[in-house]
């Protein structure tokens, strides 16, 4: 089969082809896994954190990708749930422990990290880590759902507003604008502000929805219940916790933050971003249930992914346009 493989950690800003297309074997499935042939693969801020090491793939050679759709090509002796040809999608919890704290154990493995995962034509997962996809989506609108999506219902639920409050978003890539959209169907008397750092965005967001949009380090017109921060810099967190009212949340939404502006950390006084009770919550890993939970509510509203797409043998591409915020909205591989 095709895929595209890590090799080895690079650094992005020396090298442009981090992705190598070799043929490897089609996996062979064990006796609770299903082998999908893929169609479909979102690209990921992740992705770009594995390729750089920030979070370390378990192996070399990787495959990567974990927003895989596709079809059921062959099923394991006890799979139960699935049938041949039913498509399926998975996300960034490949194993794991099942409860509901899967998310914390350390002890879970990562779609396209530990194990191989969809910048590929086939791939395995057991069947407790595969998710019926609503007829609703197309393979390309679905992918972004397995993690940009499902993340951002977690990271909604984390920020722990009723409807009505005053909800903030920084950073508008791939999961914010579908994190937008989550906000205005589970909380439609919520103004959602998004801050982001160019026009164009800016732009966008207000297309989507937004009541407000303004640079990263501008004054949002009113101090804000919760602001969830989907970018890999630590400007746009210090700056969003001027932005919360007493008693507000910031929910970090990002597996690594990158170390370019980790002096901007300096900037942070207890007095103005801190004091009065607020809080700063991380994101951990997304768990099946969050999956499961979010995938109807997607399909009800119908959520829509901007969505850009490329060849396999383009992801290199695509992750460089994603690391450059080139492109807007969220990337997928067709496969
Ligand atoms: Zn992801």
């Amino acid at each position: 089969m095709r895929a595209m493989i890590l090799p080895k950690i690079v650094s992005l800003a020396e090298v442009d082809d981090p992705l190598q297309l070799v043929d490897l074997p089609i996996p062979d499935p064990d006796q609770d896994e299903v082998l999908i042939r893929v169609s479909a693969c979102g690209v990921c801020h992740t992705e770009l954190d594995e390729i750089e090491g920030r979070t370390m793939p378990a192996k070399f050679p990787i495959v990567l990708g974990h927003e895989v759709v596709g079809k059921i090509e062959a099923l394991g002796k006890r799979v139960s749930r699935f049938r041949k040809g039913d498509r399926i999608g998975v996300g960034w919890i490949h194993q794991s422990t099942g409860g509901v704290d899967e998310n914390l154990s350390a002890d879970f493995r990562a779609t396209g990290r530990d194990t191989n995962g969809g910048y590929a034509e086939y791939m395995k997962v057991s069947e407790g880590y595969a998710y019926f996809i609503p007829d609703t989506f197309s393979d390309v609108q679905a992918a972004p759902l397995l993690c940009a999506g499902a993340i951002g219902y977690r990271a909604l639920k984390l920020a722990n507003i009723r409807d009505g409050d005053l909800l903030g978003l920084t950073g508008f890539g791939g999961s914010a604008h579908l994190v937008l959209q989550l906000a205005q169907y589970m909380y439609p008397n919520s103004e959602v502000y998004v801050f982001a750092r160019d026009q164009a965005t800016r732009d966008f967001a207000l297309e989507q929805g937004a009541v407000w949009a303004g640079d990263t380090s501008q004054r949002s017109p009113e101090a804000l219940d919760a602001i969830i921060d989907t970018t890999p810099a630590w400007k746009p967190l210090v700056e969003a916790l001027i932005n919360l009212r007493p008693a507000g949340r910031l929910v970090v939404n990002a597996i690594r933050k990158e170390d370019a502006d980790k002096d901007y950390l300096l900037n942070l006084s207890y007095h103005e971003h801190l004091w009065m009770e607020k809080e700063i919550k991380s994101v951990a890993n997304i768990t099946h249930q969050d999956i499961n939970e979010f995938l109807p509510i997607a399909a009800a509203i119908p959520i829509k992914s901007e969505v850009t797409c490329y060849k396999l043998e383009e992801a290199n591409k695509a992750l460089l346009e994603l690391k450059y915020n080139t492109v807007r909205g969220a990337k997928v591989l067709l496969i």
